[in-house]
C-alpha cells in the first residue's frame, strides 16, 4: 500500500436512536497519513460517524472499511484487537487513569499488549518529551492542568503507532491558547508518525490544523469549500 491510498472508508451510514436520525447516508474517506476535520452544529452526527468509523457503535446500514476489512464482518474480537492495535483515541476530557502516575497512564497501552513495563515506561516517557510534559511523569491526573492532562492523553493515544487518531473535540475543554499548543502538538506527532487523524470539532481553528474539512449536517456529510 502506498501511503496515498485511503485507509478508512465509509459508505452511506444509517443509523437512529429511536425515532432520532443521528446519521442518515453519511460518506466518509481518509488517506493514510491524511488529517481530516469533521465539523458541524451539534447534534449533527459528527461523534455518531466517529464511534462507527472507530468501530466503536455499529451503524444500521452502510459500510465501513478499514485497509482492506469490512469492520461490520470482523467479530467483537477483531474490533477490539484492531482498536487496541492500530486506532488511537482522544476524548475531550482526557480520560486519564486517575490512580495512575501520568508515566504510567502512557505506558497502560503498552503493557495491555504485554510489552514488559521497563520498555513500556521507556517508550512512554520519550512520547512525554515530545509533548513538552517530560517533567510530569510521576503526577497523577488531578496534579496537572487541563491542557497538561490532554498532552498526556494525546501521549498516550501515540504509543502504540496507530494507523488512525480518533479525536473527539480533543481541545474543547481548554482555553485558546492551550487549544493551539495541544493541536500544533497533536498535528505535529501524528504527521511524524504518519498516523491519519479523524478531528471532530465545532471550532473552525482548531479545524485549521486539518489538511481537509468534511462538513456533518443532519446526518450527512459533504466536503467543506476552504477559503484559499
Ligand atoms: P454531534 O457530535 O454532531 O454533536 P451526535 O453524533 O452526538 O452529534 O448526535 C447526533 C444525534 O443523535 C443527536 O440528535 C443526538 O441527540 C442523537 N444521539 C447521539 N447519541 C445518542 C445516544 N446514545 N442515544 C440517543 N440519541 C443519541
Amino acid at each position: 500500500m502506498t501511503t496515498r491510498d485511503s485507509i478508512l472508508t465509509a459508505v452511506a451510514l444509517r443509523k437512529t436512536y429511536g425515532s432520532t436520525p443521528a446519521l442518515d447516508g453519511a460518506e466518509f474517506t481518509i488517506l493514510a497519513g491524511e488529517i481530516v476535520a469533521l465539523m458541524g452544529p451539534s447534534g449533527s452526527g459528527k461523534s455518531t460517524l466517529l464511534h462507527c468509523l472507530a468501530g466503536i457503535v455499529a451503524a444500521d446500514s452502510g459500510t465501513i472499511t478499514y485497509d482492506g476489512r469490512e469492520l461490520s464482518a470482523m467479530s467483537d474480537a477483531a474490533r477490539s484487537t484492531l482498536r487496541r492495535n492500530d486506532f488511537g483515541f482522544v476524548f475531550q476530557f482526557g480520560q486519564l487513569v486517575p490512580e495512575l502516575t501520568c508515566l504510567e497512564n502512557v505506558a497502560l497501552p503498552l503493557r495491555l499488549n504485554g510489552v514488559k513495563r521497563k520498555d513500556a515506561e521507556s517508550r512512554a516517557r520519550s512520547w512525554l518529551e515530545r509533548l513538552e510534559v517530560a517533567d510530569l511523569g510521576h503526577k497523577r491526573p488531578g496534579e496537572v492542568s487541563g491542557g497538561q492532562g490532554q498532552r498526556v492523553a494525546v501521549a498516550r493515544s501515540l504509543v502504540t503507532g496507530p494507523k488512525v487518531l480518533f479525536a473527539d473535540e480533543p481541545t474543547g475543554a481548554l482555553d485558546s491558547v492551550n487549544g493551539e499548543r495541544v493541536m500544533q502538538l497533536l498535528t505535529d506527532a501524528a504527521r511524524s508518525t504518519r498516523a491519519a487523524v479523524v478531528l471532530v470539532t465545532h471550532d473552525a481553528r482548531v479545524a485549521a490544523y486539518a489538511d481537509r474539512e468534511i462538513v456533518v449536517r443532519d446526518g450527512r456529510s459533504s466536503t467543506a469549500e476552504r477559503a484559499a
